[in-house]
């Protein structure tokens, strides 16, 4: 309507834990239990259902991507997409921006994978706080020490406590003996120790949080592997190997009781680490994985993300955090099967990595390696690689693939850097953060031009949608009951751009209603013939209500420029306040033909129907149902292709008016209503303020006065009988 070119492309992202998640649920198997290749067509098959329902919701909703025809959407797991992906790494990895390191990860024991700190959320759970006593070697005095992860005892490799505590001066560099496993263990000073917590005295151990992680790190401490891939203790626990995680804590909890070694137990709210595809705690183990580099990067993202415009800028913040908080580089390999596969071969003699040409997609687990012998050492055996990537490596370059990157160059000129990324705000730190970093890697360029970020829709208390409550609304009931239109219509004006929106019925019901009045006012103006502009004379009432038509034009375009709908409230209440309410009633008579010239009624018909029009276009892209079938019953055209409304110049004194009409008018009805009268009944005379004479004929007309007198703005109106 506003005369771009526009690519909106539809594209469903397949890969990742998702659909693993939900495949392992429905068939109850699970996942390492399962030859690939058949865990892979199950996952495939559950994909192809869910997004015939996605593409099927997005049609009835009116989405107006480029096409919603199966043929034409995307799929991260196509192929072609998945070549694409693989090249990507291809190139960076020969830029020297991905390397392999053993160290202490993000573990999901359910999924059995390493996450990536974007992929993990934080849980309030009440949990135990024990305070178990250690003794101090040297002066053989208990030093109590308060932890929630008891089971991580073996892992202990120190003790730290806060360099100003009084409490333990005397115990600096001192020697701790963790009970049970009689480990002795260094008291180190050190700020990371809060004296308010607990005891002030903190037990180091492999790992319980990214502390740990970082204390090992930067004091050289030697780690002990505790947990196992699948959350289960390690022989080294001794006589809780073998346990899950929470019976060890459990069983430990109650042998240092039975010991004597449990001072205190505390119930606390704890903030713990879960997998946010599965819900389930997360641990620290130490794993060897690919990473790519972005700590390197985080400055230029930051430079970068000033160049875009954010819609609403206040939620760039979002963005600015994660910035903040980033410490690591990002493990990109997954131990899961139904993602796009690693592209590398190693030989068998040395493991040596071998990459294949890019332009191909690659199943190094079951295809053959791409060179005969390995060109650094001549070994002919080679292994495929078998981890495939972190899912975000796929959709992190689907601004890239939509623009023909590497396969469509004409494409690509046009089309990148992509207009605008729509997006939630909850994928900040992962779609957008990871598009922004890799398509900077690749090009150098930011991705957007600007980028929008909705807020979430939450249930009417305000509270999150999910599963678990039980609160999740899905839309196919309700557009069914009120229509897509309206469902379209409460979304758009019911928050500020940006906002979360509460979800209320009543609320859609409200738009239906709308939709309703809509309807009727067209189907009133449709018994009037569309005259020409040239047969056309315009009362005041008529230049009147175009001067609110066009401050209306002009307040919604300054909406949509920022890419904002709430405007459509705005659009809501002229219909029914201004347009409904007062002018249709002013006009009813002259553009029945009762009254006025020939021209004059052709004002009246006129005005009506470019009223509507104009509505119906500033309308259309949020209501894109009704909207169309007026447009097309009235003016034989789809609304859509038509030029999307531009202000025309008026006086602003006529919208001064506007307040005074409405307040007039009610006045009278009122004074009618109160005798019992139709709205229609005849007066004798009214006496109104001066400044509404210029409006004397179809106001005469529509209260059906004998006699019209004017006062002063404040004298009080007068209906006499
Ligand atoms: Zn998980
Ligand atoms: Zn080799």
């Amino acid at each position: 309507m506003r005369g771009y070119e526009v690519l909106f492309p539809m594209g469903i992202d397949r890969n990742g834990l998702p659909v693993e998640v939900q495949v392992e649920k429905q068939y109850k198997i699970r996942m390492y239990e399962t030859p690939r290749s058949e865990f892979l067509k199950l996952c495939k098959g559950l994909l192809d259902t869910y997004e015939r329902e996605i593409l099927d919701i997005s049609r009835k909703l009116g989405f107006s991507m480029n096409s919603l025809d199966p043929k034409d959407v995307y799929r991260t797991d196509s192929p072609e997409y998945r070549s694409i992906t693989q090249a990507t790494f291809i190139e960076l990895f020969k830029r020297g921006l991905i390397y392999e390191a053993e160290r202490p990860n993000i573990w999901c024991p359910r999924c059995r994978t390493t996450l990536a700190d974007a992929e993990v959320e934080y849980k309030e759970k009440a949990t135990k706080l024990v305070y178990v006593i250690f003794k101090v070697k040297e002066t053989g005095e208990d030093l109590v020490i308060a932890t929630t992860r008891p089971e991580l005892l073996v892992g202990c490799a120190a003790v730290i406590v806060n360099p100003g505590d009084e409490r333990y001066k005397h115990l600096h560099n001192k020697t701790a003996v963790v009970p049970i496993y009689e480990k002795e263990v260094p008291i180190i000073p050190h700020p990371e120790a809060r004296p308010e917590f607990g005891t002030g005295a903190v037990m180091i151990c492999s790992y319980g949080d990214y502390t740990d992680v970082r204390l090992f790190r930067d004091l050289r401490l030697k780690p002990t592997q505790v947990i196992n891939t699948d959350g289960r203790m390690e022989p080294v626990a001794g006589k809780y190997a073998g346990l899950k995680v929470e019976e060890a804590r459990d069983k430990i909890i109650s042998d240092l009781k039975e010991a004597g070694l449990i001072v205190k137990e505390e119930e606390i709210q704890h903030k713990i680490p879960i997998c946010w595809r599965c819900k389930t705690p997360v641990e620290f183990i130490a794993m060897k994985e690919w990473y790519l580099k972005q700590l390197d990067f985080v400055d230029d993202i930051r430079e970068i993300a000033k160049r875009i415009k954010f819609h609403p800028q206040e939620n760039k913040q979002i963005l600015d955090n994660w910035l903040d908080s980033i410490t690591t580089d990002w493990p990109i390999s997954r131990r899961r099967y139904y993602g796009t596969e690693i592209p590398i071969w190693y030989c068998k003699c040395n493991h040596h990595v071998i990459l294949p040409e890019p332009g191909k997609y690659y199943q190094p687990w079951k295809d053959e390696p791409p060179v005969d012998k390995c060109p650094i050492c001549g070994c002919t055996e080679f292994e495929g690689e078998t981890r495939t990537f972190d899912t975000w490596m796929d959709s992190s370059i689907s601004a890239l693939y939509i623009s023909g990157y590497l396969r469509d160059e004409e494409l690509f000129e046009k089309a990148f850097p992509n207009g605008i990324r729509p997006q939630g705000k909850e994928i900040v730190r992962t779609w957008l953060y990871y598009t922004l970093l890799r398509v900077y890697q690749l090009t150098g360029k930011p991705a957007f031009k600007h980028v929008w970020i909705s807020g979430l829709v939450v249930d009417e208390k305000g509270e999150k949608m999910s599963k678990s409550l039980g609160n999740i609304v899905y839309p196919e009931p309700i557009i069914k009951k009120y229509g897509a239109d309206a469902f379209r219509l409460f979304g758009a004006g019911e928050a500020k751009l940006g906002s979360d929106i509460r979800f209320s019925e009543k609320r859609v019901e409200g738009a239906a209603r709308f939709i309703q009045k809509l309807y009727n006012v067209a189907r009133f103006i449709s018994i009037f013939p569309e005259p020409d502009e040239r047969e056309v004379r315009l009362t005041e009432t008529d230049k009147w209500i175009l001067a609110e038509l066009n401050r209306l034009v002009k307040y919604t375009r300054e909406y949509y420029d920022n890419f904002d709908f709430f405007a459509v409230n705005e659009i809501r209440r002229f219909v029914w306040e201004i347009l409904a309410d007062q002018y249709i009633e002013m006009v009813k008579a002259r553009a029945h033909g009762s009254i006025g010239s020939e021209r004059e009624i052709n004002g009246a018909r006129w005005t009506l129907h470019k009223i509507l029009k104009t509505i119906l276009k500033l309308l259309a892209p949020v209501t894109p149902f009704i909207t169309d079938y007026i447009y097309r019953e009235l003016y034989g055209k789809t609304v859509h292709l038509e030029s999307f409304p531009e202000e025309e110049p008026f006086e602003e004194e006529y919208l001064q008016l506007t307040k005074l009409i409405n307040d007039v008018n009610s006045q009278i009805w009122k004074a009618k209503r109160e005798r019992g009268l139709s709205l229609k009944s005849k007066v004798k005379r009214i006496a109104i303020p001066k400044e509404l004479k210029r409006f004397e004929m179809d106001l005469k007309a529509m209260h059906n006065a004998e006699q019209i007198d004017y006062i002063d703005s404040q004298e009080t109106i007068e209906v006499e009988f």
